[in-house]
């Protein structure tokens, strides 16, 4: 519809505007709060009198309709909502922020200057850059939590107001909304406005489906209203007996959340029994919240059976957003399965409006937010340099989405960690160091492994030892973000210490062969043994990767100027792209390996698929032909796993020189005086070798000796069960497959 507005009928509509975000806020403004904010507002139709809004309309509709939901949704007071009214004027004006701050003051300063900053960032298109943004973003969540409610707002806003943009425009800040905006409403505990930001999401990334589902939940409105109405009917006359003052009404499920039920659990919109939920907020007193809840539950466990796996006490145990409610599911009319939340107006408004709702209430209450929690949490993770931007978003949202389970301290605190969290996530949430040396836990008084998937309820006591170190495998069982990233950045500590001795190996063995340690000869030295940097080729040094042979080899080529000449043109002329991207690959992943034990095993690949490095694979057990690998997504792949079972084998790609390996080494020999103490020695002066145990027994001068050891790689391997050879009285190493 094209704007047709006279000027008259133009300021008409600003001034009802803008009296109507005064109109009822949720704080209560004093005098001299609305004069701030008629001051804002005047330089805010100021600053943006010559501009328009792609709909035609005047600019300042948009910064009141911002202002209105920080004042109204979000529930902010007047310092928000004289920022909201001026947060586009630096960017957008001749307006400067030493301006704002003269006319406002500090804080309202920063929080535009905030503000400000964000617009800017925001205009980059690349994935990458988007998360590293969104990072730089959360930072300034440390200054001041308002800047990020002021900016969901202002986000919303402009989701609403979409219809005008062309469909390119639509569709990037639609995908932008679902990817930061909306889980980040979701942490902030404001429930409405997450809603609401998914569901507009949808409707500009699947206009469609968007379309269908809206027509079908306004379809069976009447019936569901039908519905709650015979749900209350039932209890009614019982709850008015006890004397609750409460309201019943339904709840439906968003649009969003039923496209993502219908899509994960691959059903159509009729076939989702919960579409809707039935809420009943009550009016009690704070000490009595509890027990009112239990008492409404009681009331409708009476008329309606319950499900005893579907209950949810959110009220003993708050989630760390700050959300209270006690949800059950029943058997209602119809013999139909129906939530029902019961919650009171309290909790009511903490779920709607989160933060704010919550500050109205904290001196009430004794119990944390949870928020504040978060927010250092965040702050921990944001200040990590070491993780990748996009890693760090891809994290973030795991976590947001994670749903919650709670587990007790030996000492029996209450700690909230993400679902899947193993024992190790549980250490690094306690501490850093404690995560550091985690070597096991006792679970309820049992012993388990650090990669024991914990449940809620759990009383879990961290196991810590000195000697232990993280390792590339923990990656695999943590699933919280901070744990993730001390991990890797404890590994990337380590790579740099092996780096650095494998340097000043490298210099003294360099020296041997009569060559001199300089940057070219480590440069010819990397591009000889195919290694991209420098780093790589220390490190491969350090870990004892790199064969003496190896180095010998190149130095006779160096010494072949000859030679060299035809090489580097061998090299010039074969630099097909296809072939850098192979070996890229094959460089990462060298070693195919099986079982939970990570075994390095006799194998074939699978001509049906042709697997290659870096694939996804497994491993299957043929009769006649051993091992044979098979990339998961094989044709054969799902009649295999399918009819034999029992004979997959797990498998995986992985990079040698970043993994340990578990050996088993059998030794014997003659029993004589100071064996065990040179054999220790000789594997401890192995570099990187470590001894998980050691079991000898002696028997009439016979030594017989079995030892688990982690070694780095295969010619680590040879290398240290040759100098086991060595020693005196020792016979026969050899390599066992069972310990
Ligand atoms: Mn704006």
């Amino acid at each position: 519809m094209a704007y047709t507005a006279t000027i008259e009928e133009e300021n008409k509509e600003i001034t009802r505007r803008y009296k109507d975000l005064l109109k009822g806020t949720y704080q209560m403004l004093t005098t001299a709060d609305k004069k701030v904010i008629r001051k804002a507002f005047d330089l805010a139709v100021e600053a943006h009198s010559s501009q328009r809004r792609k709909t035609g309309e005047p600019y300042i509709f948009h910064p009141i309709a911002v202002a209105k939901i920080v004042a109204y949704e979000i529930g902010l007071g007047v310092t928000s909502i004289v920022s909201a009214l001026l947060h586009d004027v630096v960017e957008d004006t001749d307006y400067t922020l030493e301006d704002i701050e003269r006319e406002f003051g500090e804080t309202v300063g920063r929080i535009v200057n905030g503000l400000t900053k964000i617009s800017r960032l925001n205009k980059e298109q690349d994935a990458s850059i988007q998360a590293e943004n969104f990072r730089k973003m959360l930072l300034t969540l440390n200054d001041d939590v308002r800047v990020i409610l002021i900016k969901i707002a202002d986000r919303l806003h402009n989701m609403q107001t979409m219809d005008a943009m062309p469909p390119h425009k639509q569709l990037k800040i639609a995908s932008e909304t679902l990817y930061i905006y909306a889980p980040l409403a979701h942490r902030l505990g404001l429930y409405n406005i997450k809603t609401e930001l998914e569901d507009l999401g949808l409707k500009y990334t699947e206009p469609e489906v968007f379309k269908d589902i809206q027509g079908k939940i306004k379809e069976s409105k009447e019936e569901q209203d039908k519905y709650i109405k015979t749900f209350s009917s039932v209890i009614e006359n019982t709850l008015n007996k006890e004397g609750f003052e409460y309201t019943i009404k339904g709840r439906s499920k968003s649009i969003y959340s039923i496209r993502r039920k219908m899509r994960v659990q691959n059903v159509t919109y009729d076939e989702i029994y919960d579409k809707f939920a039935v809420r009943i907020i009550y009016k009690s007193k704070l000490k009595q919240e509890k027990f009112d809840a239990w008492k409404i539950y009681s009331i409708v466990t009476d008329h309606f059976q319950p499900n005893p796996t579907r209950l949810r006490d959110w009220i003993s145990q708050p989630k760390s957003t700050g959300y209270e409610s006690l949800h059950i599911t029943v058997m209602g009319p119809d013999a139909h399965w129906v939530e029902v939340q019961i919650r009171s107006e309290r909790m009511d408004e903490i779920a709607e409006r989160g933060y704010a709702a919550h500050y109205k209430y904290k001196n009430a209450q004794e119990k944390d937010s949870g928020l504040d929690n978060w927010l250092n949490r965040l702050k921990d993770s944001l200040e990590n340099p070491d993780v990748n931007a996009v890693d760090f978003v891809e994290n973030f949202k795991l976590n947001l989405y994670a749903e919650e389970i709670f587990v007790f301290t030996p000492k029996g605190d209450l700690k909230a960690i993400p679902k899947n969290s193993s024992a190790l996530d549980f250490a690094f949430s306690i501490h850093t160091e404690i995560g550091m040396k985690c070597r096991g836990a006792k679970v309820n008084g049992k012993l388990k492994p650090i990669s024991h998937i914990l449940k809620s309820g759990d009383q879990v006591e961290i196991i810590t030892a000195n000697q232990q170190k993280p390792n590339v495998r923990w990656l695999d069982f943590v699933v919280t973000a901070r744990a993730r990233s001390r991990i890797k950045s404890a590994l990337k500590e380590e790579q740099k210490e092996i780096a650095n001795e494998g340097k000043e190996i490298l210099a003294r063995k360099l020296r041997s062969l009569k060559l001199t340690f300089d940057e070219r000869t480590v440069h010819e030295l990397a591009s000889y043994l195919k290694l991209k940097t420098s780093f790589d080729l220390f490190y491969r040094i350090g870990n004892g990767s790199i064969e003496n042979q190896q180095l010998k080899d190149f130095a006779a080529q160096k010494n072949n100027a000859f030679f060299n000449f035809f090489k580097n043109r061998i090299k010039r002329t074969s630099n097909a792209p296809t072939t850098a991207n192979a070996e890229e690959i094959t460089d990462k992943f060298d070693m195919l390996v099986f079982g939970d034990d990570e075994e390095q095993l006799d194998y074939k690949f699978a001509k049906c698929c042709n697997p290659i490095p870096g694939d996804k694979v497994f491993g299957f057990l043929t009769i006649n032909e051993g091992i044979k690998v098979h990339k998961k997504d094989c044709p054969n792949a799902v009649g295999l796993q399918a009819k034999y079972a029992y004979r997959i084998m797990k498998a995986k790609w992985i990079d040698s020189t970043q993994q340990d390996f578990r050996v088993f080494l059998h030794v014997s020999g003659s029993d004589k005086f100071g064996l065990v103490n040179q054999l220790t020695k000789v594997i401890s002066n192995n570099m990187h070798v470590n001894i998980h145990s050691l079991n000898i027994s002696g028997n009439q001068g016979v030594f017989d000796g079995k030892l688990t050891i982690s070694v780095k790689n295969n010619k680590q391997l040879v290398r240290l069960i040759n100098n086991i050879k060595k020693i005196d009285g020792i016979e026969k190493v050899d390599r066992i497959y069972k310990q």
